[in-house]
């Protein structure tokens, strides 16, 4: 018997997991695929509060306070760096935009610069094209190896006493009178106190089966990793209608990623082929990403996929303990943003988990805001990176 199931090894569970453990829970993390397989594996990496909605951007400046620690906590190097986010603007009605996002998040207390022309961009970030018109530039932003983080985050679980359990899929969330009593797996029944699901765009369907309606639908984004490059880039750079977003690795390789496109196929039925972008889609990719930072023309390939975000109709996540399912938690929908917040996500999900308020605002997060028609109209997703 565990005190707490987590089904999914993304960061989201890999970081819940680890804090119920060391807080003294006896908890089991039961991942269908392997850790990072999904989500937490596909993502560009960026750690960054800049373009967050006002619901959000406490969560995630609360997450960058914990990015610096998580090396030493973990046990591991996660490859954390600062060098802060760029948002590019490409023309004028982009130059508007970002100058509209720079004040409104100022006001909201963010340290966010405005910069004004082409010099002053790349006065800091001299691979940005000279055709960049302006930019906003958050210097506590950064980026993170997702892989290594996620890794880090569950083995440092299973040192401290997880039952860690890989390739093992939850079929179904058990509940009696009310009360959630355990997971059905194709490896047997795993009784559980509680059980937290974190299992990324595959949720809905684990949730319907309990008569509870979460509103997913999964986008496609394609990544393309290069050969490694010298040093060129220290920030994360995205632009203001969100149709690509980059980085620089600390081996050197650009990793850089599309926009949101339309996804048609199955959230459980993909593999990595199904979701791989073309060749044309790869040239379209260098094209768009050539445009504000040239050096990805010419740079060979050295691996590009495809991966699928959680995006909910208003774009923010849900954290949530329905009131419905007594001892179910959810941890859900994060919209392309969630790596960063997962180490904020994990100490949520803990306390909602061990029936604590949570040390959090989360009353943007409820899954019950969907029950309105209107909240349910779905969002474009916005600024991703
Ligand atoms: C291309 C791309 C770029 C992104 N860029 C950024 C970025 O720059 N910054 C940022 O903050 N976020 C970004 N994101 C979003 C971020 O990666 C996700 O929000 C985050 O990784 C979600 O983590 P998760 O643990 O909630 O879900 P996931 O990582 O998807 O984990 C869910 C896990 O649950 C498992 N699972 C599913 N069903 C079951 C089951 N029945 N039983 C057991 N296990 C199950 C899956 O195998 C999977 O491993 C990006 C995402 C993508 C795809």
């Amino acid at each position: 018997m565990f005190d707490v199931v987590v089904i999914g090894g993304g960061i989201t569970g890999a970081a819940a997991s680890l804090s119920l453990t060391e807080q003294g829970l006896a908890v089991a993390l039961i991942e269908k695929r392997g850790i990072a397989a999904m989500a937490s594996g596909w993502t560009l990496g960026g750690v960054r509060q800049s373009g967050r909605d006002p619901a959000e951007l406490s969560l995630a400046r609360a997450a960058v306070a914990i990015w610096p620690t998580l090396g030493e906590r973990l046990g591991a190097d996660v490859h954390y760096r600062r060098g802060g986010n760029l948002r590019l603007a490409r023309d004028e009605n982009e130059v508007a935009i970002i100058r509209e996002l720079v004040d409104r998040q100022r006001a909201q207390g963010l340290e966010l610069e405005f910069f004004a022309d082409n010099s002053a961009v790349r006065a800091i970030a001299p691979a940005i094209s000279p055709d960049v018109l302006a930019a906003s530039f958050c210097p506590s932003d950064g980026h993170a190896d997702p892989i290594a983080t996620t890794l880090a985050f569950a083995q440092a679980a299973k040192r401290k006493g997880c039952t860690l359990r890989e390739g093992v899929a939850v079929n179904a969330i058990r509940v009696e009178k009310g009360r959630v009593t355990g997971v059905d797996t194709n490896a047997g029944f795993v009784p559980a106190g509680a059980v937290i699901v974190a299992a990324g765009v595959n949720t809905p369907a684990l949730l319907a089966a309990r008569g509870l309606h979460l509103p997913l639908r999964a986008t496609l984004v394609q990544v393309l990793q290069t050969e490694k490059l010298p040093p060129l880039l220290d920030q994360v750079f995205g632009v203001a209608n969100a149709d690509c977003a980059g980085r620089q690795e600390i081996d050197g390789r650009l990793r850089v990623t599309s926009g949101s496109l339309a996804f048609q196929g199955d959230v459980d039925g993909w593999s990595e082929q199904t979701l791989a972008p073309s060749r044309t889609e790869i040239a379209h990719l260098r094209e768009l990403i050539g445009k504000v930072l040239p050096a990805v023309k010419d740079a060979q390939s050295h691996r590009a996929w495809g991966g699928l975000i959680d995006l909910t109709p208003d774009a923010l996540p849900v954290l949530d303990a329905p009131e419905e399912i007594r001892g179910l938690v959810i941890g859900a929908g994060f919209s392309g943003h969630g790596f960063c917040l997962g180490p904020i996500s994990g100490e949520v999900l803990a306390d909602l988990a061990l029936g604590h308020k949570p040390r959090h605002e989360i009353s943007a997060f409820r899954l019950a805001r969907f029950a309105s028609a209107e909240r349910r109209a779905p969002a474009a997703l916005s600024l991703h990176g």
